[in-house]
């Protein structure tokens, strides 16, 4: 293919510098749900790459690698943006990122991301990207793990290329309803990004169902991402539709994002903003409960009380809201009401199930296969037996009790959690610390060194 390259190129050594300086931060980190107590009960699904949400192996992270930095589109919230001043751009020829990804995914043992910047438009940069994957399989012959971005707009056609060669494919919803275009990414639309979603999905699932030698595609996931807070949407909004996208698109995975506008962009007049990141951890531990555990967007988020909250975590909450369906007798509960239970989770649910057979459960029995009574036993009873004092009878004293647990959750542990990754609008390290300074790309730039979640 034909290739042009930025005027004045940086040289090799110095892209792989900005790179780095641009992918300090991972945006959809899942290590946000290391911080966690409770991580055995809803925890955060780790983001596979191998493995859906349904997995329960914790999948590899991956390093992420950039065709470019330069980018046509304008989004507030993004170092790339045009109207953002640097002499950092860079655009890797296909054979240097070839070279480059290979030599990243070598070092993590477990795969590579290739993502882009909107380089002089969405068809020619997947055509970078695809001719990138070709020279990676093709010459190269790396036979490992990679997902590749889809640009919004992209042609079917390339997108059908890029399954032949990427084994996941991702395009990024970015915001949770279609006023937030206009509001902080004028040039994308709900076209743009749901046709190539849909086009995406079609292909997965012929290739999940002909696996044959002969059938050239073996794209067979789909994930993407979406940010928190940068249309004032409440977390029912977000729920709704990532249930939406699941159903629809067969996604494997929803990752989300805070939504950090900290440095004012030409074209925008937005209030600076920062989500904070307890939300996002808290919107992974719904979207869990939703895929794994049964419960419903409107369970979670019901209209009259629409927003997760930071104190409690979302299946306590909903069982403090409903603790008229509570204590709840393990002798006679099937498996998705234990799964209903806080401090009861898929593990100890099963395991619940399978002692059943060899007798009454009693809270000691409990003990020994594991389940933690800490939350639990205000929820239960065993045989009749109620271990939970008065509690129940008080919603709001039984709140304040589990808000002092889950005080103990500290959001700050992970330094790994970011909006995105570009970088902020000086490219300057020092400031990228902050995580409030930071932007993001609707690539998801990530260190290169550094693994990172796919
Ligand atoms: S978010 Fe994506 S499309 Fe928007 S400016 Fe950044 S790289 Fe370009």
């Amino acid at each position: 293919m034909f290739y042009t390259s930025l005027s004045n190129p940086l040289s090799y050594e110095e892209k792989l510098n900005q790179m780095q300086e641009d992918a300090l931060f991972d945006v959809a980190d899942p290590s946000l749900s290391y911080g966690l107590k409770d991580t055995e009960e809803v925890s955060i699904p780790d983001p596979s790459i191998f493995h859906d949400i349904r997995s329960k192996q914790a999948p590899p992270k991956v390093p992420k690698v950039f065709m470019s930095n330069k980018c046509i589109f304008n989004c507030a919230y993004c170092g790339c943006r045009a109207s953002h001043e640097t002499n950092s751009r860079y655009c890797n020829s296909p054979k240097e990122l070839a070279e480059m990804a290979i030599q990243q995914a070598k070092n993590n043992g477990h795969g590579v991301f290739l993502t882009s910047a909107i380089y002089q438009n969405a068809d020619y940069t997947e055509e970078l990207i695809i001719e990138t994957l070709r020279i990676m399989r093709n010459e190269l012959f790396y036979n490992g793990y990679i997902h590749a971005k889809v640009m919004p707009g992209t042609d079917p056609l390339l997108i059908q290329k890029a399954a032949q060669y990427a084994n996941r494919l991702s395009v990024n919803i970015e915001v949770a309803n279609n006023s937030g275009f206009e509001r902080i990414a004028k040039q994308k639309n709900k076209t743009n990004i749901l046709a190539p979603m849909q086009y995406i999905s079609n292909i997965v699932q012929v290739a999940k169902q002909n696996r044959s030698p002969s059938n050239p595609i073996i794209a067979t996931s789909q994930t993407t991402q979406l940010m928190a807070g940068s249309t004032n949407e409440t977390d029912r909004i977000i729920m709704n539709l990532s249930g939406a996208l699941y159903k629809k698109y067969r996604l494997s995975r929803v990752y989300y994002t805070a939504f950090h506008y900290t440095h004012p962009a030409k074209g925008y007049e937005l209030p600076l903003t920062t989500t904070p990141l307890w939300r996002v951890k808290r919107l992974y531990q719904a979207d869990r409960l939703m895929q794994l555990y049964g419960f419903s967007y409107d369970d979670i988020t019901p209209e009259h009380d629409p927003n997760l909250i930071e104190s409690l975590d979302p299946k306590m909450n909903w069982a403090i809201r409903n603790v008229h369906l509570f204590p709840i007798e393990i002798n006679t509960a099937d498996y998705d009401q234990l799964l209903r239970i806080p401090g009861i989770g898929l593990t100890y649910a099963k395991r619940i199930i399978a002692a059943k057979k060899y007798g009454t459960i009693t809270h000691q029995t409990l003990r020994k296969i594991g389940v933690s009574l800490k939350k639990s036993s205000y929820f239960i009873t065993c045989n009749g037996k109620y271990e939970g004092g008065n509690l129940l009878e008080n919603p709001e004293l039984l709140k304040d009790f589990f808000s002092e647990l889950d005080n103990t959750i500290d959001i700050n542990k992970s330094n790994n959690i970011n909006n995105c990754g570009i970088s902020n609008d000086n490219f300057n390290k020092n400031t990228i610390v902050n995580v409030n300074d930071n932007y993001k790309t609707c690539n998801n730039s990530n260190k290169i060194e550094t693994v990172t979640s796919m």
